[in-house]
């Protein structure tokens, strides 16, 4: 996935409203023992907002309640549930630590016509303008006619709130942002006040590496196990796999308890190596944390002051892949 892949929105964001909260039960028939080929899951999305997932009901087993009163009992249930995991308690004390960088996403539709001057500024590829002040603009063409990018800020959390500013009033919200990027081009100002829409979405990291004991009847993928900075374009990746190897390793490990054992040090080791990095581009470009002062680091492919050798970067990615398919192919 690309830059523009925005996340780790509230539990209310409209665009994942159709994703609720999946619980996964082993049809009772693949229990058997000995029975022949993977085993079955049956999964089922409950349209409500998980409370708790707090209660081990033994063997395993975990009690789920919703925030409509409705309750299911699982065998499995797989924390998929973004920064503010409701499920995450079961496995492991840790919260997310604030990085100190907040990103407002910002859309420019049908940009060529009602937005020319940005629609010239980023082309037909992505741009990113960086200040001295910890602010940064970041816009990359899509596809329909559609712009869509980051109004990014070195911002202490719930910096909206403190500065008495709502997200959805837009006059207050263009006159605040013009406030916070003083002394900036005018050029570049259209990508501020002339946005389409705007989501709030602090950039939180997990403590790296983020590993826990494995936990009979429970497991995370995705943000809800290892959010971390955006400056790598990694977490989409990351949740897509984690899934795809959870559901492989339930298919194939005799018990759930084995499939938990055999995918999480896996999605644990690879998700460190990844939010290292990633956590520390974040800081460095915004100058916060252990990257204060630093200034913007030098040229890995997590640096996106560089320009990408897109093509470089697309042989590396299908070398990556075969390398992978290769490693998990059965002998
Ligand atoms: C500014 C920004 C830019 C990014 N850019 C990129 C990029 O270019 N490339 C990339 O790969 N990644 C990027 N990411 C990261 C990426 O968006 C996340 O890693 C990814 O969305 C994680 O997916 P997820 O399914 O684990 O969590 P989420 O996308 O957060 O999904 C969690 C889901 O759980 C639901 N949920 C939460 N709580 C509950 C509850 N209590 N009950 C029921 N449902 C609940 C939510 O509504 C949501 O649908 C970016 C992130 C940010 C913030």
């Amino acid at each position: 996935m690309s830059e523009g892949c925005g996340a780790s929105g509230p539990v209310t964001s409209p665009m994942r409203s159709a994703v609720r909260a999946m619980t996964i039960r082993r049809a009772a028939a693949s229990t058997a023992a000995g029975s022949a080929g993977a085993p079955k899951v049956a999964a089922s999305t409950e349209p409500t907002v998980l409370k708790t997932a707090r209660t081990p009901i033994g063997g395993g087993r975990h009690r789920l309640e919703f925030a409509n009163g409705a309750t299911a009992e699982t065998d499995l249930v797989i924390g998929a549930d973004g920064v503010w995991s409701r499920v995450r308690p079961l496995v492991s004390d840790a919260e997310p630590e604030y990085s100190g960088v907040a990103f407002l996403d910002v859309r420019y539709d049908d940009a060529d016509h009602r937005h020319p001057a940005i629609a010239e500024l980023v082309g037909n590829g992505h741009l990113f303008a960086r200040g001295d002040d910890g602010n940064a603009i970041i816009a990359q063409r899509n596809s329909n006619g559609v712009i869509r990018g980051y109004v990014a800020m070195r911002a202490e959390a719930g910096w909206a709130a403190r500065s008495g500013v709502r997200v959805d009033d837009l006059p207050a919200l263009r006159t605040h942002l013009l406030e916070r990027f003083a002394g900036w081009s005018p050029t570049l100002l259209p990508f501020l006040t002339d946005s389409d829409g705007y989501v709030d979405r602090g950039i939180w990291f997990l403590p790296v590496p983020m590993a826990w004991e494995p936990t009979p009847g429970v497991t995370l993928l995705g943000d809800a196990a290892h959010v971390m900075g955006p400056f790598g374009g990694h977490g989409v990746n990351l949740a897509l796999l984690d899934a795809t190897e959870l559901a492989h390793a339930i298919a194939e490990e005799p018990t759930l308890d084995a499939a938990i054992r055999t995918y999480e040090p896996v999605m644990q080791a690879r998700a460190a190596g990844y939010a290292g990095p990633s956590n520390a581009a974040t800081r460095r470009f915004f100058g916060v944390g252990e990257g204060a002062g630093e200034g913007v680091g030098e040229g890995s492919d997590t640096e996106p002051h560089t320009a990408p050798d897109t093509a470089a970067e697309h042989r590396r990615y299908l070398e990556g892949a075969e390398r992978y398919r290769r490693a998990s192919r059965p002998a």
